[in-house]
């Protein structure tokens, strides 16, 4: 039964990734958000392709903790499925470090497509205190929701850390479906707008950047936010499986839920999707 129903809610989560999600234009967030989340190195060189499966490169001195994020990953049925997916891959190779730098963080990136424009390798960098620091609730429903149960000691800081292995991955599973060429364009477009749009009393409405949107499909927050709610949807489908038999399910969905409602309408299907996927036998209020 779990792992059909994992299979049903990975085949939801395909499709919507590999959907195109219309989002509204917040002015407001435009001015406190850069387009900054995953390093997203532009390397246009060609290289030979490498083989696939995942790579950890994780110094010594992060070894112990790393290993323990991962297990708590892995407990999960829908977190072992993921990573076997990358892990058996035959073209894609997944790379996964621990650094120093944005601690509480993490972010994917190095991307390199094959000359038939299949994604074949992408490097997912984790915090080396990836188990502290909550983001805001405005752009990371998900991993936000877990602070209460955090400080009352319902969950240890490694869930937090398997959520954002989570959100990374789904990062590079949303960037494995679109077109290599947007995705440079967008790298290329995105400071030419941001730069139009601070020299323009942030005008939305000027054409020069109507038209780069277009191009972009999108404005570099809407790219941005959308690509960070595709991150959160994938932490909110291991977070389904971790918590399912903990009193606080609903406490926790409902929580995200109205963050979700507040913050992230626009992109408020591929999180029901989720809460109301096959098999699920809570969906709280998410009815
Ligand atoms: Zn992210």
């Amino acid at each position: 039964m779990r792992s059909s129903r994992n299979f049903y809610a990975f085949v939801i989560l395909t499709t919507l990734f590999a959907g195109t999600v219309s989002a509204k234009y917040d002015a407001q967030k435009t001015l406190h958000t850069p387009l900054r989340h995953s390093g997203d190195p532009l390397v246009l060189d060609a290289v030979p392709a490498p083989s696939g499966g995942i790579r950890e490169e994780i110094p010594d001195a992060y070894k112990k903790r790393y290993q323990e994020w991962k297990a708590e990953f892995l407990s999960t049925d829908i977190g072992k499925a993921q990573w076997d997916l990358y892990a058996q891959h035959s073209r894609l190779l997944l790379t996964i470090t621990v650094s120093r730098d944005n601690e509480n963080g993490a972010g994917s990136g190095k991307y390199k497509w094959s000359s038939s424009g299949e994604l074949i390798a992408a490097t997912v960098t984790l915090g080396a205190k990836l188990d502290e620091g909550f983001p805001t609730d405005v752009y990371y429903p998900v991993m936000n929701a877990l602070e209460p149960y955090e400080r009352k000691k319902l969950i240890s800081g490694n869930v937090l850390a398997a959520a954002k292995i989570a959100h990374e991955f789904g990062h590079v599973m949303k960037i494995g479906t679109i077109p290599e060429p947007l995705y440079h364009l967008q790298l290329r477009l995105a400071p030419v707008y941001n730069k139009i749009l601070l020299s323009n009393g942030h005008n939305v409405d000027d054409p020069r950047l109507v038209d780069l949107a277009s191009q972009m499909g999108g404005n570099p927050v809407q790219i941005w936010e959308d690509r960070e709610y595709w991150g959160e949807a994938n932490a909110m489908l291991y977070l389904r499986d971790r918590v399912a038999k903990e009193s606080f399910h609903c406490r926790l969905f409902n929580k995200i839920k109205r963050s979700v409602e507040e913050y992230a309408k626009p992109y408020e299907e591929r999180f029901t999707a989720i809460a109301k996927s096959e098999g699920v036998i809570y969906s709280c209020s998410w009815r």
